[in-house]
Order: structure tokens, then sequence, then C-alpha cells
């Protein structure tokens, strides 16, 4: 062997002599740089790593190719940063082939550190071209990885990754929910990157997600749509008013609000005014909100009932069936004879009216009908019979003596004072009675006759069944 000759390659190869390949990386032949770089690539050899950056700036094509290929062949966090910096070589075959090695490794390399690397190496240069790689890396199993993919793409600006950021995003809220736990590490850097790339250009991209199959995703593109104020935006989330997912419905009907939009008194705006469960409102769009009345009753607590009701009664819809909803609606209109006739499925709405109705005389109608339907119930009053009696006397025929006079004697008849003792009735300025005036004048509280509430420190209010007023607070 020649002692001052070229090295010889082949042979250095052949007896895989690493040391002596790394020492040719430095000849000054072209030929044999490129050649050794080339022979070094499958003895992956650590300390050739150093040398092989080196020769990224050789003045060869061939050898910076070579070197390129070489440490692509390497792999390890340390050829992370040499790689990306050769996707700048003045060769676009070379760029290529420094970007296909970085892709490979950000998607492949088995170490987590180094695809974390190259996702923040890719961020750093504003990688145009990798946006696509990191879309398709960005389900690392690796948080890390996962967040410096999300960073990069935000630093890279690309629209293109909007959808795909909401599916992150959208899966760590989904393993919120089923685990309790989530990278919020992931979490916030996928929230922050859509905060930088949710802008006017991203309308596309986000009406896009609004067909996605995940309802999470839908609902955060409504979301992040509802920031952006533009008709385009809200004939996009208009169109999610009859999304199947309930929070998405409400999602775009706050965005709309939010954004000071008008609804059409149409289908839309009574999707519109359902989604923000404004019944009232909702049946002022006419007919078509009936459908969507009808539906939400089941699901929503009896004070939003009663205004679904409502709407109902103002659109003149009657109830096709004898269920549990017509009852309520008869009984919203006090049709207790209706309620009688649907039954035992009118319990529920006999019951609402019993504990919440304003008004005395509902109560004591539907304690009435619940106690005709076989339901004994504490009652409203003392004796349900007399008082029900007496509220149909006060209806009665004639004129407001002949009723006062036919009240007397049912009173009487009753017990409820005696005439022959000179006692005499205080009525209410309803016409209802209220109290018996003694011979000696002092009035005692016909309370038989009175409806009546107990409230905290054992203290007792009645009132006037006929017309509410408040007719004395007894401590007992
Ligand atoms: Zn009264």
């Amino acid at each position: 062997m020649p002692l001052f000759g070229p090295p010889n390659i082949a042979q250095l190869e052949a007896k895989r002599d690493a040391q002596g390949l790394i020492k040719a990386l430095a000849h000054k032949d072209a030929s044999i740089r490129m050649a050794a770089a080339e022979a070094l690539a499958p003895l992956r050899d650590p300390l050739a790593v150093e040398p092989l950056v080196v020769l990224l700036k050789d003045q060869d094509s061939g050898v910076r190719r070579a070197a390129v290929d070489a440490l692509a062949a390497r792999g390890g966090f340390r050829v992370v940063d040499p790689l990306v910096a050769a996707m700048d070589d003045r060769d676009p075959a070379i760029q290529l082939a420094a970007a296909t090695a970085v892709y490979r490794r950000l998607l492949t390399d088995p170490d987590a550190d180094t695809r974390r690397a190259t996702a923040s190496e890719l961020g750093r240069i504003h990688a145009a071209g990798a946006v696509q790689p990191l879309i398709k890396a960005v389900m690392d199993s690796d948080e890390g990885v996962r967040a410096a993919i999300v960073k990069a793409l935000q630093a890279i600006g690309d629209e293109e990754a909007v959808l795909p950021l909401i599916v992150v995003l959208a899966r760590e809220q989904a393993r919120v929910k089923s685990t309790g736990r989530s990278s919020q590490l992931v979490e916030r850097a996928a929230a922050q990157a859509l905060d930088a790339l949710c802008d006017a250009r991203a309308i596309g991209k986000l009406q896009e997600a609004l067909a996605h199959d995940n309802a999470d995703v839908r609902e955060i593109a409504v979301r992040r749509l509802a920031r952006l104020n533009s008709p385009e935006v809200a004939d996009a989330l208009a169109g999610t008013l009859n999304d199947n997912d309930p929070a998405i419905r409400r999602a775009a009907a706050r965005g709309l609000k939010e954004m000071g939009w008008k609804p059409p008194t149409d289908e839309t705006g009574a999707r519109y005014w359902a989604a923000l469960r404004e019944w009232r409102r909702c049946g002022e769009c006419g007919p078509a909100a009936i459908p969507l009345l009808v539906a939400s009753f089941d699901h929503v607590d009896p004070l939003e009932r009663a205004d679904i009701v409502a709407a109902l009664v103002q659109l003149q819809w009657e109830p096709p069936e004898n269920d549990a909803m017509a009852a309520h609606f008869w009984a919203a209109q006090r049709r207790w004879d209706k309620c009688l006739e649907i039954g035992a499925p009118a319990v529920e709405a006999l019951d609402f009216v019993l504990h919440t109705s304003p008004k005395w005389r509902d109560r004591i109608a539907a304690a009435g009908a619940l106690a005709a339907l076989g339901q004994t119930r504490p009652a409203p009053c003392a004796r349900l019979d007399l008082v029900q009696q007496a509220l149909d006397l006060l209806e009665g025929e004639g004129d407001a003596e002949t009723r006062r006079a036919s009240l007397e004697a049912f009173l009487a008849e009753h017990r409820q004072f005696n005439r022959r003792a000179s006692e005499e009735v205080a009525w209410c300025d309803c016409g209802y009675p209220a109290a018996r005036i003694r011979k000696d004048g002092l009035q005692e509280l016909m309370s038989d006759l009175l409806a009546f509430e107990k409230s905290s420190g054992n203290v007792t209010t009645y009132y006037c069944p006929s017309c509410s007023t408040r007719r004395a607070s007894l401590a007992v």
C-alpha cells in the first residue's frame, strides 16, 4: 500500500474502517470526499456526524448530496439541525433530499426528542413545504412532539393547518371528558395556534370544518367562526342552526347573537330562537316553529315548558295525542276538563300547576282534578270541597247580591258562621268570604275556606282562593 497515495475507499469500506473513511472526508479530491461520505452512510458512526456536517458546506454539490444522505441514514437528534439547514441548499435536488430525510425523521424516528427537535426546527425556519408532513405527524404519540408540531404549524402560518389543529384540540378536549386528563400542553398550544390562524383568511377552512363528522370539531369551528364578524360567517353559522347536535346549534346562535344578527321570521329564525331557548320568540316565527317547540318540550325545565305551551297556544296548535304534553298544554289554558279526559298522564302537569301557579284559583282547580283522578295531595286548603263549592257559587248565576245571599246560606249550612248568634261575614273585595265577624266585633279568619301556605318559622299565610289576596299570616 503506497504511503502517500489517495486513500483506497473500497478497501476502507470493505474493512469497515470508519476512522479511515472519516479522515478521507477531508481529502482535497471531491470524488474521494464523496465516496467516503457514501461509504460512511451504512456504518452510522457517531464520530462521522461532525465531519459530515462540515461537508454540507462543500463547494461540490455531489459531496453535499452524499453528506445529506449519510446524515439522513445516521439519524438521531444531532443530525436534525444540519439536515433542516440543508433544506436551504442552493441545489434543488439537495433541498429535496434533505427535506425528504427531515420529514422521514419527523414521522418515523423512534426517538421522541429527535421528532420534537425536527418539528421545532421546521417551525423556526418557517418551512412552508413542511405543512403537510407536520399535519401528517400531528397525532404523534408523544405530547411534547404534538405540542412542537402544533407550534411549528402556528409559526408557518398556513391556514391549511386550521382543520387539523381543530381536530387536535377536539381530541384533547374529548380526552378530558373521557379520562379527566388531557395534555394541557397540547391543548393550550392548539388553542393559541388557532387564535393566530383563525382570521378572515381561515373562513373557508372553518366552513369546511362545519361539515366534519365529529361534533366537537364542528363546535370548535362554530365558536371560531363566531369571532369573525362578516356576512359570510353569518350565513355559515345560520346554516348550522339545524345541526343535529344541540351544543352546536346553541354555539351558532350565540355567535350570531353576538354579531348582532337579525333573525328572519321563518324556519331559520325559529331554529335560532329555539337554540337560544327563547320559546315565545321561536313561536313568533310562525308554523315552522311548531315541530321545534313540540320536540323541545320533553327536554326543558317546567318554566320553559310554560313558554313552549304559550307559544303553541299562540300558533293555535292542538295536541294530537292525549299525552303528558297535551296535559301541560290544556292545564296552561285552565282546561281541567281536558286534563281529566287525559287521565293518568295529566298528573305531572296538574302537580306542576298545584305547586307553582301564582294563582290560588288554579292551584285549587288542579288539586280538585288530582283528587278526581284518585291522587291525594296535601291540599292547598283545609276543606277543598267547601272552597270549590264557594268558588262555584261566587261565579254562579244572578247579580252580586243574589250570589252573596247564596254564599251566606251555604256558609251557615256548613257552620262557618252563626247567623242566629248575630255573626256576620266579612267579604274579600272580590266577593269571596274571608272572615266571620262575631257579635263582640272581633273578626275570626274563615280558615276552612281560605288557601294557605306554610312558610319558615311556623308561619301560615292565608290567601283568598278567588283573587289570591293575602288575608293574614298566623304563627302557630
Ligand atoms: Zn278575594
